[in-house]
């Protein structure tokens, strides 16, 4: 009997195990362990949880009506689930475990104890790396490094893609039987025990099906312009496939695909080749993640940043989480977050510079509010977005870069409409007075005014990262004395 063992790839397309395992034309069992406690370690978003559940259901049903046996066990927590998995497969007399990698600390420690105790009896483990377009130990720098610099990663990425880009996959051999889905009434009692604080639907549609219809219109209907107005939070301009693709309902080969298939159109070329390069991005982060491991424990990339003296305003903080800061985007965008579980990326920079600079609050408190929120909360993507941010990671925007919200505001959302829609106590302002209501204070009701003035920041958060510098030269030279 061979076993898929199914995590953050729930789809059948592209899916390189399902195709493996089925391709012998043996017995194939598949199985998706639950894990609550990780989920409330890492503080997941009730609404992310709500995707993939939702998603295993979907996914349970699909293959029980190909001829697949989905069997969903709560293991608690990573721990569980090696003992879950590894009595599985001893129940079930498996000799093949068919998966995709996944590359995070937690995750690998997981694998290697389940790899330990099965390869110990004769199991052969089988894994695959559809997660991403490029395993994250492939690539190199001359000095055997890896890259920590995106535009160097990325040539050589264009280059890897070029030789071994994915290829079409071949379709699964589906068993000529019916499946069953077992573990069902465990899925539903993890979707009931959620509070959920809107009808999800009503925003997003979990499962493949819909990651697959969307990835099409996103190509026929948004890729032409995603170049020109991908940084328009008021637009529909990017795909929205983030949470698809970071729990696996969407297969980043077939998004690949799809986007190389539209640049054969020369006015949609300069769009899909731009939105290829978020792709990169996407794994870029992941081999970050997977080869500095001490990420993953909540340092920061750069050593010497461990020493900054961050804030611990709890009003501040607060008033960043509630989208009452003062500065309408800055607003506008946390309230976004907190109503649909997602945020436009170059509001999630904006945010997360407010937060880190001008409040000079810890960037793991805005990275774990992020994951409490976002549907697509994922860790290697929101690690390196905010430590970008931060200026305290790899690539990271320099410490002297500080974005002034009322600049962005007026460059990326010009008539204020973002801001209008979520920020609607100031839905009346003109274009011009909705990006710095401060000045019309008797227009704009119980709006605040900002709560730190943006003159200034720069200068003291370069103050505070040289003090940093010089603390940690210090302590370097005394390490070595
Ligand atoms: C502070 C901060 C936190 C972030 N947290 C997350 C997160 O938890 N999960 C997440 O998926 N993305 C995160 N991002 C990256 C990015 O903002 C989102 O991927 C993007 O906004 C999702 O919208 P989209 O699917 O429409 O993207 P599109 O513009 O359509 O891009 C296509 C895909 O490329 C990937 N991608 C795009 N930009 C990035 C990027 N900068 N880094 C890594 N992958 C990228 C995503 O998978 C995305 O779906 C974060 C960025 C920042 C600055």
């Amino acid at each position: 009997m061979r076993l898929i063992w199914f995590r953050n790839d729930l789809r059948c397309h592209s899916h390189t195990p399902l195709q493996r395992a089925l391709a012998a034309g043996e017995p194939v069992i598949a199985l998706y362990v639950l894990c609550p406690g990780q989920w409330d370690r890492h503080g997941v978003a009730p609404l992310r949880r709500w995707y993939v559940l939702e998603s295993l259901l979907e996914l349970g049903h699909t293959l029980a009506s190909r001829g697949v046996d989905l069997h969903v066990i709560d293991g608690g927590d990573f721990e569980g689930t090696v003992g879950v998995v590894t009595d599985f497969v001893r129940q079930h007399n498996i000799t093949d475990v068919f998966c995709n990698r996944e590359y995070p600390l937690n995750e690998l420690n997981r694998d290697r104890a389940v790899a330990r105790e099965l390869e110990a009896e004769g199991v052969r483990i089988h894994g695959f790396d559809d997660g991403v377009l490029v395993p994250p130990r492939s690539l190199n720098t001359g000095k055997g490094t890896p890259y920590t610099v995106f535009t160097a990663y990325k040539r050589r990425w264009d280059q890897w893609m070029e030789e071994y880009g994915p290829q079409v996959p071949e379709a699964p051999r589906w068993p000529r039987r019916r499946g069953r889905f077992v573990g069902h009434d465990t899925v539903d009692g993890a979707l009931s025990a959620l509070s959920l604080g809107q009808a999800p639907r009503a925003l997003w549609l979990p499962g493949e099906d819909a990651a697959v219809r969307r990835l099409k219109v996103f190509v026929e209907e948004h890729i032409g312009d995603y170049k020109r107005l991908r940084d328009v939070p008021a637009e529909t301009a990017t795909s929205e496939l983030s949470v698809a693709l970071s729990a696996g309902t969407l297969a980043p080969a077939e998004a690949w695909r799809a986007a190389r298939m539209a640049m054969r159109d020369p006015a949609a070329r300069e769009g899909a080749v731009t939105w290829i390069g978020e792709l990169a991005w996407r794994d870029f982060y992941r081999q970050i993640l997977h080869r500095f491991p001490a990420l993953a424990k909540g340092a920061p990339f750069r050593p010497e940043t461990r020493l900054l003296r961050w804030n611990d305003n709890e009003a501040h903080f607060a008033a960043w989480c509630n989208g009452r800061t003062g500065y309408p985007l800055v607003d506008a965008a946390m309230r976004q977050l907190v109503s649909t579980g997602w945020m436009h990326n170059r509001l999630r920079m904006l945010t997360a510079m407010f937060l880190t600079k001008h409040l000079f609050i810890d960037w793991r408190r805005g990275e774990r509010f992020f994951m409490q929120h976002l549907i697509d909360g994922d860790f290697a993507a929101n690690n390196g977005g905010w430590q970008w941010s931060a200026s305290t990671g790899t690539d990271a925007a320099p410490y002297f870069r500080v974005f002034s919200p009322v600049r962005q505001s007026r460059r990326f959302d010009p008539e204020g409409r973002f801001i209008a829609r979520y920020v609607t106590e100031l839905a009346e302002l003109d274009n011009n007075a909705i990006h710095e209501p401060w000045k019309q204070p008797l227009l704009t009701g119980d709006y605040p005014p900002p709560l730190v003035p943006h003159e200034g920041v720069k200068q003291r958060v370069e103050a505070a990262f040289r003090a940093a510098r010089d603390a940690w030269s210090q302590q370097a030279g005394e390490r070595k004395a």
